[in-house]
C-alpha cells in the first residue's frame, strides 16, 4: 500500500491539524498522544514520508530514534516513572492505526496496566501542561 498524504500525522506535520508539541527539528517532531495510555505518553515521528519502519531510509530513522531517546529522557525526568516503554507497530495486524511511522514513549508504573490503546481522548489542557512539563526537562 502506498503512503497516504492525508493521514493524521502528515496533516499535523503540515500544520493542518493542531498538536501539543514537545520538540521539533529538521528531521523529526514530537507531540503528546491525544489518547494517552499513561500520563506523559508522547509520540515521535520523522518528517519524511514513511508508512512504517521498513519504509524509512537509515539516515532519517537514525534521527528519529535519537529524538526518541532525547524525548524519553525528558519524559523520565518530568514524570519520574520506574519504567519507560518505547513501542512501535508495523501494519494493522500489529496494532498500527496511523500509517506514518511513529514511536510511542510511554511512562510505566509498577502494577499499573495500560489504558487500552487509542481508547480515551485526553483532556486538551492537561496534555498542554504535560507537553510543557516535558519541554522543561529536554536536554537537562
Ligand atoms: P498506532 O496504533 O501505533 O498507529 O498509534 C497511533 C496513535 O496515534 C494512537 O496512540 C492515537 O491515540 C494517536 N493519535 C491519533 N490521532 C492523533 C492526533 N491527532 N494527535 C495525537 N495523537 C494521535
Amino acid at each position: 500500500m502506498s503512503y497516504d498524504r492525508n493521514n493524521v500525522f502528515a496533516r499535523i506535520l503540515r500544520g493542518e491539524l493542531p498538536c501539543h508539541k514537545v520538540c521539533e527539528d529538521e528531521h523529526t517532531l514530537a507531540f503528546m498522544d491525544i489518547m494517552p495510555q499513561t500520563p506523559g505518553h508522547t509520540l515521535v515521528i520523522p518528517r519524511r514520508e514513511a508508512r512504517d519502519l521498513f519504509e524509512l531510509a537509515p539516515d532519517a530513522l537514525a534521527a528519529t530514534i535519537l529524538t526518541t531517546q532525547r524525548v524519553a529522557q525528558a519524559v523520565r525526568q518530568a514524570f519520574a516513572p520506574p519504567g519507560v516503554m518505547i513501542a512501535q507497530f508495523n501494519g494493522a495486524a500489529a496494532g498500527q492505526t496511523v500509517f506514518h511511522l511513529h514511536f510511542h514513549v510511554i511512562p510505566r508504573y509498577d502494577g499499573e496496566s495500560l489504558v487500552l490503546h487509542g481508547a480515551k481522548m485526553g483532556d486538551s489542557a492537561v496534555l498542554a501542561g504535560y507537553a510543557e512539563r516535558i519541554r522543561a526537562c529536554l536536554d537537562r
